[in-house]
C-alpha cells in the first residue's frame, strides 16, 4: 500500500490553517444557531493557541515597514533567536545586524551592494523574497538564518513592507560547509598515498612563481622518480607495489618540514614542493629525502618476510624573483635533472650543483 510522507508545516502556514479554522469554526457555530458567544468563546480559544504556537516554535514571525527597515511586529520566539526581546527588536534596525546575506534565487551569491535591490524590494517587485543572513545576536554570537517573506501592501495597493519568517539555519551551514571541505578535500587529494595531486602541485607552483616576484625571493622544486619500480611490481605484485607508494609517501613527508608541499604526480612519479628555499638548501632537502628512502625497509605484511628495499632519483630546480621562468619551464628543467640522475646511475640527486649524493649500492628489489 502506498504511504504518503507528510512535510511538517511552516509555523507561517499553521498560523495561516489555524486562523481559517478559526473562520470555519466560527462559522459553523453560527450557522447551528448557537449564540454568538460560544463563536467568540472558540475564537478566543483558537487565538491562544495560535500565541502559544508562535511562542514555542522557533520560526519567527514578522511584519517590517520598509520607510523605517523596524519591526512593526516580531513575534516572541526572536529572542531565542537572536537573544532580543521582541520591543527591543522593534527598535533596532534590521540592517545593522546583518554581517552578510546571500541571495537564494540568485544562486546564494553574496550581496556587495543593498541599494539596487531594496529599492526593486521597497517598490513591491519582488514577490517572494528568500534570503540567508549571517546575523549578530545580542550576546555577540553569528547565526545564519533564512527569511522568506512577501510585500505587504495596504487598502490603496500601496506598498508598506513584507510579511515573512525567520528560520535559524546554522546547523545546516555547517552541515554544507562539512561536505564543501570534504568535497574540495577530494579533489585536492591523491586518493592511494593521501598526498596533494598533481592539479595543487602545478597551482602552487604558479602561485609561488607570483608570489615570490612580489616578495623577491625565492623557491625550490623537486622531482622524484622510484628506480625500477616496475621490477617491484613484477617480483611482488601490484598489491606490494601500492604499498612502497603509500609507504614512501610517509617517508618523504617525515624528511620534509611542515611547509613543504609533497605531492604524487602520477604513477611513481612526485613532486616537492620548497617554498623559500634556495638551491643549497634544496640540494639538502633532496639529500635527506633521498637517503631516507634508501636506508627504509618495505615490508607490506606477514606474509612476505623478505624486506623490500627501494630508492628513487631526485631532480632539483630553484627559482629566483629575477628569473624569468614559468611553470612549464620549471617542471621540464626539474625532468632534464632527473633524467640526468637516472642515466647517471639513479639512486642519487642531481641540481643545478655538482650531486651531492654518493650511491649506495643497489637495494634488494
Ligand atoms: P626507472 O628507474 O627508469 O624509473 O624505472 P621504473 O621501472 O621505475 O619506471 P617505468 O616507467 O618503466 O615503470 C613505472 C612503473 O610504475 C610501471 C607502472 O605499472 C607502475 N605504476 C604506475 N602507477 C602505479 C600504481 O599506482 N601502483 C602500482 N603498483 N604501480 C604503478
Ligand atoms: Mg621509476
Ligand atoms: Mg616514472
Amino acid at each position: 500500500m502506498k504511504t504518503r510522507s507528510r512535510r511538517p508545516l511552516s509555523t507561517s502556514r499553521k498560523v495561516r490553517s489555524f486562523t481559517r479554522l478559526l473562520r470555519q469554526q466560527a462559522a459553523k457555530k453560527l450557522s447551528r444557531g448557537k449564540h454568538a458567544f460560544d463563536a467568540l468563546k472558540t475564537i478566543n480559544e483558537l487565538k491562544s493557541e495560535v500565541a502559544l504556537l508562535t511562542s514555542y516554535s522557533t520560526d519567527v514571525i514578522y511584519r517590517l515597514r520598509y520607510d523605517s527597515m523596524k519591526y512593526d511586529y516580531i513575534s516572541p520566539s526572536v529572542t531565542k533567536l537572536l537573544g532580543f526581546a521582541p520591543e527591543e527588536m522593534q527598535r533596532i534596525n534590521i540592517r545593522s545586524l546583518i554581517v552578510e546575506t546571500k541571495i537564494v534565487n540568485d544562486g546564494m551569491k553574496t550581496v556587495d551592494s543593498f541599494d539596487k535591490l531594496e529599492s526593486t524590494r521597497k517598490k513591491g517587485e519582488v514577490s517572494k523574497w528568500q534570503a540567508d543572513y549571517l546575523m549578530k545576536t545580542k550576546d555577540g554570537r553569528r547565526i545564519w538564518v533564512s527569511d522568506i517573506s512577501y510585500p505587504w501592501f495596504d487598502e490603496s495597493g500601496a506598498i508598506v513592507g513584507s510579511v515573512g519568517s525567520l528560520r535559524d539555519i546554522s546547523e545546516r551551514i555547517a552541515a554544507e560547509n562539512m561536505v564543501k571541505e570534504e568535497l574540495k578535500r577530494i579533489a585536492n587529494t591523491d586518493p592511494l598515498t593521501s598526498l596533494a595531486n598533481r592539479r595543487v602541485f602545478f597551482e602552487k607552483t604558479e602561485e609561488e612563481l607570483k608570489r615570490i616576484k612580489r616578495a623577491r625571493s625565492e623557491f625550490s622544486m623537486l622531482l622524484l622518480d622510484i628506480d625500477h619500480f616496475k621490477k617491484i611490481n613484477d617480483n611482488h605484485g601490484h598489491d606490494v607495489g601500492d604499498f612502497v607508494l603509500i609507504e614512501i609517501s610517509k617517508v618523504i613527508k617525515e624528511a620534509l618540514r611542515e611547509i613543504d608541499i609533497p605531492a604524487r604526480l602520477g604513477g611513481e612519479e612526485f613532486g616537492l614542493f620548497l617554498p623559500e628555499t634556495n638551491a643549497q638548501g634544496a640540494m639538502h632537502v633532496a639529500e635527506r629525502v633521498r637517503s631516507a628512502i634508501a636506508k627504509h625497509t618495505f615490508i607490506s605484511d606477514a606474509t612476505l618476510n623478505r624486506p623490500i628495499g627501494c630508492t628513487v632519483s631526485i631532480g632539483v630546480v630553484t627559482v629566483r624573483f629575477d628569473e624569468d621562468m614559468d611553470a612549464a619551464r620549471l617542471y621540464k628543467l626539474a625532468d632534464t635533472r632527473l633524467y640526468i640522475a637516472k642515466n647517471s646511475g639513479r639512486n642519487q640527486v642531481i641540481g643545478s650543483t655538482a650531486p651531492v649524493a654518493q650511491r649506495h649500492g643497489t637495494p634488494v628489489h
